[in-house]
């Protein structure tokens, strides 16, 4: 398997955990406010293969004890079982972050117990998610599947989304909310405007809109948080 990005330490990217992150490169989806872009559309070249991931990985048991898995998107490998596997048989918990479009593959994930917490976007109100991930008449039904299948398991979760102010309003979050209600966590962070996105007309929400989307999403979700504000 080849990874396209290795932080070896962050205290960020999986809750209560001191982790590394693998990243993976290639996504079904093409978020026009997407700051891995590279690893999406390949310009970027792998760092390193599996064997050399689970050398570094070797060192560091009692230094780190999660990792987690992002990209791009992993559930397009379709190795990722095994390589959770040996995540798991080397004593580290796994986060793994998706997109959602894949619930067959997530499933198969929980149903082995191969992972302990997952990150899931929800990108925007259905009506406004072809717009959202950059593909025109985008079937949604997967992103629902997925919403079902982590809400009905015992697995730690947070579903989160980036918000665009050209994107979002206020009934993104009304309808958001409604699809995800009763959610155990569900994050919102402001786009941080970059020169690398695909789309360099997008900009910041204004904070006063993330409080009021907020407020909507708490009537759903009442430990909804701000992230990163
Ligand atoms: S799903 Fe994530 S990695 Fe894929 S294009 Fe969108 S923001 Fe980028």
């Amino acid at each position: 398997m080849l990874i396209h990005g290795l932080q070896k330490m962050t205290l960020l990217d999986y809750p209560q955990h001191i982790a590394c992150t693998v990243f993976f490169g290639g996504c079904d989806f093409r978020c026009p406010y997407c700051h891995n872009f590279e690893l999406v559309d390949g310009t970027m070249a792998p760092i390193m293969d599996d064997e050399e991931f689970f050398a570094f990985l070797n060192k560091r048991q009692g230094l780190l004890d999660g990792v987690a898995i992002t990209g791009g998107e992993p559930l397009l490998n379709k190795n990722l079982p095994d390589f959770i596997r040996r995540i798991r048989d080397l004593g580290f918990a796994v986060k793994l972050d998706t997109n959602g479009n894949h619930p067959k593959a997530l499933k198969a994930l929980l149903d082995e117990n191969l992972i302990d917490y997952v990150a899931m976007d929800v990108k925007n109100s259905l009506p406004r998610y072809g717009e959202t991930i950059g593909i025109k008449d985008f079937d949604t039904s997967g992103i629902e599947e997925s919403i079902r299948i982590i809400m009905g398991s015992d697995i730690s979760y947070e579903f989160r989304t980036t918000v665009v102010k050209e994107l979002h309003d206020e009934s993104s979050f009304e309808v958001i909310g409604k699809m995800i209600s009763g959610a155990k966590r569900y994050y919102l962070q402001a786009f941080v405007e970059r020169d690398t996105v695909p789309d360099k007309n997008l900009s910041s929400p204004d904070p006063k809109d993330m409080e009021k989307y907020l407020e909507t999403v708490k009537k759903y979700v009442p430990d909804a948080e701000l992230r990163g504000m």
